[in-house]
């Protein structure tokens, strides 16, 4: 069992998709064991993406996800870190795999829908993050 870190992005809250998108973790076994709905700061923001912090999108990825309001959930299940991964699909959209939640729902690089952790390591951190003084009722 693992659990893992998932941010519906404001484009994909903004086209009224947060239902497609969850009802996607729930038909493939990822259970949804925490959620909120939250509107970045900045400072928030680039805690959350510092591993990012010299790539040359990092201002245009805090300007993007503090644009509008994110669901923020932990998913758990088996693989649940790579399988959310798969579910997502390729960070741009034109690559992503047909059926995959970008390909079905993203628009571009930066509006690309959803966040995922990308290991088991960077889930842990996430998921204490947005939920740290929750952690006992998980
Ligand atoms: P992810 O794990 O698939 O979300 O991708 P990364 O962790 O590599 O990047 C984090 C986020 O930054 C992505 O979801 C994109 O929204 C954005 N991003 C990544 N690479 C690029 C890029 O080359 N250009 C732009 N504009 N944004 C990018
Ligand atoms: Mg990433």
């Amino acid at each position: 069992m693992e659990r893992t870190l998932s941010i519906i992005k404001p484009d994909a809250v903004e086209k009224g998709h947060i239902g497609d998108i969850l009802k996607i973790f729930e038909t493939n076994n990822l259970k949804i064991v925490a959620m909120k709905m939250v509107h970045l700061s900045t400072q928030e923001a680039e805690q959350f993406y510092a591993i990012h912090k010299e790539r040359p999108f990092f201002r245009d990825l805090i300007d993007f996800i503090t644009s509008g309001r994110v669901v923020v959930s932990v998913l758990e299940g088996e693989n649940a870190v790579a399988k959310n991964r798969e579910l997502m699909g390729a960070t741009n959209p034109q690559e992503a795999a047909p059926g995959t939640i970008r390909a079905e729902f993203a628009d571009s690089i930066d509006a690309n829908a959803v966040h995922g952790s990308d290991s088991l390591e960077n889930a842990k951190i996430e998921v204490e993050f947005f939920f740290n003084n929750q952690l006992a009722a998980l």
